[in-house]
């Protein structure tokens, strides 16, 4: 455990387009850090180099002391939530929680899945199938499902992109709440920019490849 360092990592891909440039970041342990910027800015190239999913050009990856800079996805203690979450549309809510507890042999899956059903507020749906749910009790299933193993890192890449505005500014509010709850250090991205501003800790502001600007929500409001 510890904070997510990013030491001059670089994406060119084979084509020869540098999608992030020599980013160097520290997002402190526990921390709720928004990625913000326009589409193509290379926020997703980001989040996909530190969940493993796209290889770095240079760079390195640490959370702590550990460089998981060439570990496998698999063994980094880090998490995705996508936009387009998919459920096991066949097991219930609690199944498809419990599946990967289950996968690595948890030792009691039945009670970490009805305590992170509850921080989620999903005790009530645990017996349905997904296609009963709304969209934004869908997302929090996704968001049960992606933190019930306690990664260090939780990466969020436009989460709540799917919902309509109105469920999207309930989810904001539901997922600052979960994330102060499990004090994971949560990384997300979105270009929406009251989003990243009502629920992060840090904003950074992302354009082509590099970060342009980067503070507290309320000094980049005063200071822009
Ligand atoms: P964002 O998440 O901010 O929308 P991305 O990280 O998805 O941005 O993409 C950054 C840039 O890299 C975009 O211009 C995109 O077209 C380009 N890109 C993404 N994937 C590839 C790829 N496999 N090959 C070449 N260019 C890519
Ligand atoms: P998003 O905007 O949601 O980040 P994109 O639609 O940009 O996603 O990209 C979807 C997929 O296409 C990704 O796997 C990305 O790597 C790939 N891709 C994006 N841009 C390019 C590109 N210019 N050349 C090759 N692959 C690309």
């Amino acid at each position: 455990r510890g904070d997510l360092k990013l030491t001059g990592l670089h994406k060119r891909y084979p084509n020869g387009f540098v999608a992030v440039e020599s980013l160097d970041l520290v997002i402190p342990q526990g921390s709720f850090f928004a990625l913000l910027g326009p589409s193509g800015c290379g926020k997703t190239t980001t989040l996909r180099m530190v969940a493993g999913l796209e290889e770095a050009t240079k760079g390195t990856i640490h959370i702590g002391d550990e460089d998981i800079t060439y570990a496998k996805p698999y063994k980094r203690p880090v998490n995705t939530v996508f936009q387009n979450y998919a459920l096991f549309p066949h097991l219930t809510i609690a199944e498809n929680v419990a599946f990967g507890p289950k996968r690595r042999g948890a030792k009691d899956p039945a009670s970490q899945v009805k305590e992170i059903l509850a921080l989620t507020e999903l005790t009530e749906q645990a017996g349905k199938k997904p296609a009963q749910l709304s969209g934004g009790q869908q997302q929090r299933v996704a968001l049960a499902r992606a933190i019930i193993n306690r990664p260090d890192v939780l990466l969020l890449d436009e989460p709540l992109g799917a919902l309509d505005l109105k469920l999207r500014r309930a989810m904001q509010v539901e997922l600052k709440r979960i994330q102060e709850e499990v004090g994971l250090t949560f990384v997300h991205v979105t270009h929406d920019q009251e989003e990243a501003m009502t629920m992060a800790d840090t904003v950074a502001v992302m354009n082509k490849g590099r970060i342009e600007q980067m503070g507290a929500p309320y000094d980049l409001y005063t200071n822009p």
